[in-house]
C-alpha cells in the first residue's frame, strides 16, 4: 500500500487508520452518527415508527420528484429538439456514472487527465445517485462483501431492495462493510464534488438543461421537466439495475459462487455494465465486456478519450488468467453434471469374486460376462444385444476380454461405456483377469484423475475394460 504523508490529505477528510488497512469513512457533509446510541435500523418496523426507517431525502428525489414530473409532462408538449437534447444528456450523466464514479473512481481502471474528471464528476452530479466519494464507498463495499450482510445492495435481500430499496430505507452505517478510500480523499475533484454535492446536482441536473433549451430552442419548461426531471429518473432506475438487474438476470461464465451474472438485457439498459459476472471476477479491468462484438459503450468512450489524449493507463487483465476462470468455471459445469451420470459402481467399492466361484454362479443361471476382470450381469441385456443373442449367451461365464476388445467386434467407446452400468463384482487374481489391473498401473495418472466432487473421470475410450491386445511384431517372435 502506498503510504501517504498526512499532509497530503486535506485535514477534514483524515480518518482514523484501523488495523485491516482501511480507514474510517468519515461524512463530510451532514450529521455524523453517534454510534453509540442504536440506529433506527436496529429496531423493527412497526404502525408508529415506520416513517423514520425511510430516508425522506432519497425518495423525495427518487420518486416523488420523478412522480411530479411525469405528472407536468400532461401539460407540457415534447419538442424534437428537447427529446434529443434529453437523450444527449441522458449519456452525458449515464458515463459519468458508467465511466466516472464506477470505472474510474471506484475500480481505479484507468487514469483520466484533470479536464476529463471535472466532466465525469459534472456528468455524475447530473445523474442525482450521491457523490462520487459516497457511491465509491458502497460500491468498493459491494465488490468486499458480495451478496453478504456488509453488502450495501445485497440481492439476497431481494430484487426490489437491491435496485431500489437500500436508498428508499435508511441504512445503517454501522452494518456496510469498511473499504479504503483514502486515494479518493486526496483527489481533489473528487472531494470538492463531495463537499459542494447539492450545488452540484441543482445545477448539472437542473439548471444546465432549462438553460440549453430555454436559450437554444425557448423551451425553458420542457428543458426542466424533459431534459431535467425524467432524464434523471430514467438514468436513475437504469443504472440502479447493475445492482439489480446484473446479480439476477442471465449466466455465470466466470463464477457462480456469487450472485453477478452476465446478460445482454443489463449491458443495453446500463451502458454495457451487464457483463457483471466478468466485473466482479476482474473488477479493475476497464472493460465489461471482452468481445468485441458486445455492447460496452462505457469501454468504448474510454477507448475514444485514451486516443484523445484524455484517459490514461488502462487497465486490462491479461487473456490468459481470463480464460483460465472461464475454464475452470466450464469445469465445474462438467463436473456437475457428471455426477448426474450412472458411471457403473466405482471397481473399489464392487465385492471380489474367486474365479471359480464366478464360473458356479453362471452355471446356476447368473448371466455374467467377466471383461478386464470386471463382472458385468448381462442378464436384461441379452435380448438388446445388437450383435445378436447368439455371440453374448456362448460368453457367459467365460473371461470375454479378447473377445470384447477385438477378438470378434472390437467395442465402441459407448459400449464400453454401457458395459460399466452392469458391473457387479471383480474378480480375484488369474490369468487375463489381470489385465486391467496391470493397464491401470500403466497408466498411473488416468487411474488417478478425479473431479472437484472426488468422483473419478473416466475419459473417452479409457474404461477399464477397454484393453490394447499386445502387439506382436517379427522381432518378438
Ligand atoms: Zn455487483
Ligand atoms: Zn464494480
Amino acid at each position: 500500500m502506498a503510504s501517504t504523508s498526512a499532509t497530503d490529505i486535506p485535514a477534514e477528510v483524515q480518518a482514523v487508520n484501523v488495523p485491516d488497512g482501511t480507514t474510517d469513512f468519515i461524512p463530510l457533509r451532514g450529521k455524523k452518527y453517534d454510534l453509540k446510541k442504536p440506529h433506527i435500523t436496529e429496531l423493527p418496523i412497526t404502525w408508529g415508527n415506520w416513517y423514520k426507517h425511510v430516508n425522506w431525502l432519497n425518495t423525495t428525489f427518487i420518486i416523488f420528484v420523478p412522480l411530479a414530473g411525469l405528472i407536468s409532462a400532461y401539460w407540457i408538449p415534447a419538442q424534437t429538439k428537447t427529446i434529443l437534447f434529453s437523450i444527449a444528456y441522458y449519456y452525458f450523466a449515464g458515463l459519468g456514472i458508467t465511466a466516472g464514479y464506477h470505472r474510474l473512481w471506484a475500480h481505479t481502471s484507468y487514469k483520466a487527465t484533470l479536464p476529463l474528471k471535472i466532466w465525469l464528476a459534472a456528468g455524475g452530479a447530473a445523474a442525482v445517485e450521491g457523490s462520487a466519494r459516497w457511491w465509491s464507498r458502497d460500491h468498493r463495499a459491494h465488490h468486499r462483501y458480495t451478496d453478504t450482510d456488509k453488502d450495501p445492495y445485497s440481492v439476497r435481500k431481494g430484487l426490489l431492495y437491491s435496485h431500489i430499496g437500500w436508498m428508499v430505507m435508511k441504512q445503517n452505517p454501522k452494518r456496510i462493510g469498511r473499504t479504503d478510500i483514502t486515494d479518493l480523499n486526496e483527489d481533489p475533484v473528487v472531494v470538492w464534488q463531495h463537499k459542494h454535492y447539492i450545488k452540484c446536482v441543482i445545477v448539472m441536473a437542473l439548471i444546465v438543461p432549462t438553460l440549453i433549451c430555454g436559450l437554444g430552442w425557448g423551451d425553458y419548461a420542457g428543458g426542466f421537466i424533459y431534459g431535467g426531471i425524467l432524464r434523471i429518473f430514467f438514468i436513475q432506475q437504469a443504472t440502479f439495475c447493475v445492482n439489480s438487474l446484473a446479480h439476477w438476470l442471465g449466466d455465470q461464465p466466470f463464477d457462480d459462487r456469487n450472485s453477478p451474472r452476465d446478460h445482454v438485457i443489463t449491458a443495453l439498459v446500463t451502458l454495457g455494465e451487464g457483463y457483471h459476472n466478468f466485473h466482479h471476477e476482474f473488477p479493475s479491468d476497464f472493460r465489461n465486456a471482452i468481445e468485441w462484438w458486445q455492447y460496452d459503450p462505457t469501454k468504448w468512450c474510454i477507448w475514444v478519450w485514451k486516443q484523445l489524449g484524455l484517459a490514461y493507463d488502462l487497465k486490462k487483465f491479461p487473456h490468459n488468467e481470463i480464460e483460465k476462470g472461464r475454464l475452470q468455471q466450464q469445469q465445474k459445469k462438467l463436473d456437475q453434471k457428471r455426477a448426474t451420470l450412472d458411471w457403473g459402481i466405482p471397481l473399489e467399492n464392487l465385492p471380489v469374486v474367486s474365479w471359480d466361484d464366478f464360473v458356479q454362479e453362471s452355471k446356476n443361471g447368473k448371466a455374467w460376462i467377466a471383461v478386464a476382470g470386471v463382472i458385468h450381469d448381462v442378464g436384461k441385456f441379452i435380448q438388446d444385444h445388437p450383435g445378436g443373442k447368439a455371440l453374448i449367451n456362448s460368453a457367459i461365464g467365460k473371461d470375454a476380454t479378447a473377445i470384447f476388445n477385438g477378438g470378434v467386434y472390437n467395442h465402441s467407446n459407448a459400449a464400453h461405456n454401457l458395459l460399466s452400468t452392469m458391473r457387479v463384482g471383480v474378480i480375484r487374481g488369474g490369468c487375463e483377469v489381470e489385465i486391467w489391473k496391470r493397464a491401470q498401473a500403466e497408466n498411473k495418472d488416468i487411474a488417478t484423475v478425479t473431479d472437484s466432487s472426488g468422483k473419478k473421470i473416466v475419459r473417452a475410450g479409457l474404461q477399464p475394460t477397454r484393453v490394447t491386445p499386445p502387439v506382436t511384431t517379427a522381432d518378438a517372435a
